[in-house]
């Protein structure tokens, strides 16, 4: 529900209605449109007459929000939201953020070469999976602990901030210390303790979308993690289970001008779980930011034969670099256009 208010109300009238709102157990959301002030109510509105509302003389008027997803949703926040860490790096806001690394942490040599290889040409994020969220229980399960200080070790030399998988609520603690984006994978999209806790962490939230799951079941994801407090959330598209079996999914690319229209967080996209080969990432990346992406995150592996986890859509550094030089002069164009 949103409540529209009259330029007349004042400071007293606004604090006293949103005092009677957080009193019904509602998370108040202030919204500060171009002309006009707003208070956004999300949480079990049911019981609330918005005749009642109305009758107030500062207030304008009252409409219902009816999309299910209430905090992630525009119409309570109207302006983008830019999530930004300590280090300065940032998705969203009109530039082109790219996450990188491999799918898992290997060894220390694997980590570091990756790590200043994408540095160098032109990554902002480092990711690499620590707990991996793997199909069969007998393939490779991620380094755990060893895993994440290696991520530390690979921050330490490269100044790249970490992206890396929380599988279990029992990690939060060294998550909270160690790693700069907590990522919620596909798999977990719908595992609502987890994103319930990790919303409660202060620390930006990369949330994958489900494989199975539409564009409305993200954003309700997307509301139990801001509910808990955390604003920094970043959605990435990482394709969708079709009937298609070309691909290992089909990437969903309009999804990102859709979550752009319906929601104020910053959208990423994920071309290689989107589409599972390493040859379309770069074709598919392209598409990603002419349909204005804010990001991309791309496996890349030294060594992509040996890979012990999806090597098939790892891309090399070289290939990497390649793909930099496209997606920044692409978005460059793209951002000119926008501003015309
Ligand atoms: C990953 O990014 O490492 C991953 C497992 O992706 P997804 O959750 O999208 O399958
Ligand atoms: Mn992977």
């Amino acid at each position: 529900m949103i409540i529209i208010l009259k330029p007349s109300a004042t400071e007293p009238q606004i604090d006293a209605l949103k005092g009677e709102m957080s009193a019904e157990g509602l998370i108040i959301q202030e919204i500060q449109g171009e002309t006009t002030r707003m208070i956004g109510l999300a949480g079990d509105t049911s019981m609330l007459a918005p005749e009642m509302i109305a009758r107030h003389d500062f207030v304008e008027r009252v409409m219902k929000v009816s999309e299910p997803y209430k905090l992630a949703s525009r119409r309570l926040h109207p302006r983008d939201t830019v999530v930004e860490l300590p280090c300065g790096a940032r998705v969203g806001g009109g530039g082109l953020a790219v996450i990188a690394g491999p799918c898992s942490v290997e060894s220390e040599d694997q980590i570091l070469s990756i790590a200043r290889d994408v540095k160098r040409s032109g990554a902002a994020f480092l990711r690499g999976g620590a707990f991996k969220p793997r199909s069969s229980p007998y393939s490779f399960q991620g380094l755990g602990l060893d895993g994440l200080s290696l991520l530390k070790m690979a921050r330490e030399k490269t100044g790249l901030p970490i992206v890396t998988e929380i599988m279990s609520p029992k990690h939060c603690d060294v998550f909270t210390k160690d790693v700069d984006v907590i990522q919620i994978g596909a798999r977990n999209m719908q595992n609502f303790p987890l994103l319930r806790e990790v919303g409660g962490l202060g620390k930006p939230v990369l949330l994958k979308r489900g494989a199975s799951c539409t564009i409305d079941e993200m954003l309700q994801a997307a509301d139990y993690v801001l509910m808990e407090g955390c604003s920094q959330v970043i959605l990435c598209e990482r394709g969708i289970r079709t009937f298609e079996t070309a691909t290992r999914n089909t990437l969903d690319i309009s999804a990102v001008p859709v979550l752009k229209k319906r929601s104020h967080l910053p959208v990423v996209v994920d071309p290689s779980h989107g589409t599972g080969h390493w040859d379309l990432v770069i074709p598919m990346a392209m598409a990603a930011v002419a349909a204005g992406s804010d990001g991309l995150m791309i496996e890349v592996h030294n060594h992509p034969e040996r890979a012990l986890c999806d090597g098939q859509q790892s891309i090399t550094p070289f290939l990497f670099d390649g793909l930099m030089r496209k997606v920044t002069e692409l978005h460059k164009i793209i951002a000119e256009r926008n501003g015309e």
